[in-house]
């Protein structure tokens, strides 16, 4: 079945950086636009480097279906995989249940975060939902697309060892970061390393058993997965040999992505596997990536202990997606304030609307221009300069509050509104406490009877309690935020 864009054809060019090409460039003309993003490997908790990634896509995933683009978002698991038989002997558990466990845990964790996922491919997309595609979950398919190579003459055994892909054989390896094979050696992991390698960098597509570990019957012995050959395995299955967009954090692009170029192209024998290549650039701590194998990281779950999920969406968005990003506390202070303001800000147009204060106002012509906001995501999902949009348009309507009409309330309503939705973040009024709603009435009765003092104390009463009261001009009615 055909299916088609949601709505008539986005008016603005969406352009995106291709690290292929290292351009910008426009955003592939498609029905369905196919998006693959590499998962984690599933050995501990997903750490805030992670959700950097994975915020960020999903924001790019929901900006498209808002603009009207119909995408189809995969995403693997690597639930097998060296690190993964390591850590669980280290624990003493059985490599795939612990696999298993962590998968769990990563789900839940994007489930906290705004981000669902599903195996259903059917629920995927009737519901704009990520289909998650575990690797032990497709091992034909994996086992297919290896012996293919080995049938093209890409790939040969080494005995006792397994199968590997020999970079010599495709003319085009080291196109995406720009090694040739003799640099390619520095792609080898403890998976690729083997003795009668034909290249350094020749890296591992299948693995044969090994007692203790996980493993698949298969016509090519019996073994279990490298690393590479999962995600194009996966992808093919689901989209295709060739599809329009791979995304992934930078430290991916050598040799992960290089080899899964390599390996689909050489299988298929058609090109480009991918049209565009994203990357989002690292979150660091002092200055290194924050890693599961450096032990320097701050998990999901502990962020959220001390800030509400959102804040982490908040704070991703407001950086640039490709640049490195060194993470400090203060960043996330600063990601809730700067949320809070302009939550804040919302609440008082509401309120504005609801005190029908417009009523009173001279009536300005509404003509301010909120597209420039879309213009700036378009620009290769330039955030940033979308927040600081939002930020001159927050600060225009503030200063034109007392001309301010019904029309243009609403459209500055709608307008704070449609980009809190599309960072996924709540914008509702909060349930204001009937203690602080008394204590407010209370301190406005004060200051009607000129109670000065006494109203004073009542204002920090309610501040300790951690809300804010701004007294309007209608008396008994003021707006009252948390804060
Ligand atoms: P891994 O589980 O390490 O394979 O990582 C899964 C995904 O998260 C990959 O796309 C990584 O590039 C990304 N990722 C891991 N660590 C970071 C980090 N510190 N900053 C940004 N992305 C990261």
């Amino acid at each position: 079945m055909k299916i088609k864009k949601l709505n008539t054809a986005p008016a603005i060019m969406l352009t995106l950086y291709n690290t292929l090409s290292k351009e910008k460039e426009a955003l592939p003309d498609a029905e369905r636009i196919k998006l693959f993003v590499c998962g984690p490997t599933v050995y501990d908790y997903a750490h805030i480097g992670h959700a950097r990634t994975y915020i960020f896509f999903d924001f790019f995933a929901k900006y498209l279906r808002s603009q009207g683009y119909d995408v189809f978002y995969l995403q693997n698991i690597t639930d097998i995989d060296d690190k993964i038989i390591k850590r669980a002997v280290e624990e003493n558990k059985q490599p795939l249940e612990f696999a298993k466990f962590f998968t769990q845990a990563y789900k839940d964790d994007m489930r906290s975060l705004g981000i669902e996922m599903t195996s259903d491919k059917n629920e995927a997309k009737r519901e704009g939902k990520i289909l998650y595609a575990a690797a032990t979950a497709f091992m034909p398919e994996i086992i297919d697309q290896v012996q293919r190579l080995i049938e093209k003459g890409y790939a040969y055994r080494i005995d006792g060892d397994g199968w590997y892909f020999d970079i010599s054989k495709d003319a085009d390896y080291g196109k995406l970061s720009g090694r040739n094979t003799l640099q390619a050696e520095d792609a080898v992991s403890r998976i690729d390393e083997a003795v009668g390698k034909r290249n350094k960098g020749d890296f591992c597509l299948w693995k044969f058993s090994k007692s203790g570990e996980p493993s698949w019957k298969s016509g090519i012995g019996d073994g279990r997965p490298g690393w590479h050959i999962e995600d194009t395995a996966i992808s093919e299955k689901f989209f295709g040999p060739q599809y329009d967009i791979h995304g992934g954090g930078i430290d991916l692009k050598f040799p992960h992505h290089e080899a899964e170029i390599a390996q689909q192209e050489s299988a298929s024998g058609k090109k480009p596997f991918v049209k565009i290549w994203m990357h989002t650039g690292a979150l660091l701590v002092d200055g290194k990536k924050m890693s599961k194998s450096l032990g320097n990281f701050i998990t999901i779950r502990a962020f959220m202990e001390k800030y509400p999920p959102e804040v982490l969406r908040w704070m991703t968005l407001m950086h640039n997606y490709r640049m490195p990003l060194d993470y400090t506390e203060k960043m996330a202070e600063d990601a809730r304030t700067n949320l809070n303001t302009i939550r804040r800000f919302l609440w008082k147009l509401e309120f504005n609307l609801k005190q029908e204060t417009f009523k009173t106002k001279s009536v300005l012509l509404d003509d301010y221009d909120y597209s420039k906001f879309d213009a700036f995501i378009d620009d290769d999902m330039n955030t940033p300069e979308a927040l600081g949009f939002v930020f001159k348009a927050l600060n225009d309507a503030n200063e034109r509050l007392s001309q301010l009409d019904e029309n243009a309330l609403r459209r500055a309503i709608d307008f704070i509104k449609k980009v809190l939705k599309l960072f996924g973040v709540n914008a509702d009024y909060p349930e204001i406490p009937q203690e602080i709603k008394e204590l407010a009435e209370e301190m406005e009765q004060c200051r009607v009877n000129k109670q000065f003092e006494h109203s004073n104390r009542l204002r920090e009463k309610i501040n300790a309690l951690g809300y804010k009261v701004e007294n309007t001009n209608t008396p008994f009615e003021p707006f009252i935020y948390p804060g």
